[in-house]
């Protein structure tokens, strides 16, 4: 979508501090970091919301989760740690309407979040 910050950041349209990408997803550090480790891991598909994920979507999905596992591992905070968060509408904070993973770790999280 051509007014999709992420899809800009897809397209190599605006800069991102990209940490991994294949030809499904791009993963990138959060602009504004809410834990030392703060990356979001983005379908190159443009996908509004969780609740517009569908069946066709199932091995994207998985595959978002894979590459988490690897990038927890690759950044070190496997054994100690982390959070992985998809926001959903304004009730939880949803700013981009581009569905991404967050992976957040290297500090310890509060639970039940704010
Ligand atoms: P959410 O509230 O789940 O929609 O999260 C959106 C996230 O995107 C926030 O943590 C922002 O800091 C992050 N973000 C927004 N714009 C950018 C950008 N240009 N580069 C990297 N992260 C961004």
């Amino acid at each position: 979508m051509s007014d999709c910050i992420f899809c800009k950041i897809i397209k190599k349209e605006i800069p991102a501090k990209i940490v991994y990408e294949d030809d499904k997803v791009v993963a990138f550090e959060d602009v504004n970091p809410q834990a030392p480790v703060h990356i979001l891991i983005v379908p190159i598909k443009h996908i509004p919301t969780i609740l517009d994920i569908t069946q066709d979507d199932n091995a994207l999905i998985g595959h978002i989760f894979m590459v988490a596992n690897n990038i927890a591992k690759n950044k070190g905070i496997s054994g100690s740690g982390f959070r992985t968060v998809f926001n959903c509408n304004k009730d939880a904070g949803q700013a981009v309407y581009h569905i991404h993973l967050h992976i957040l770790g290297g500090r310890r999280m509060a639970w039940p979040p704010g």
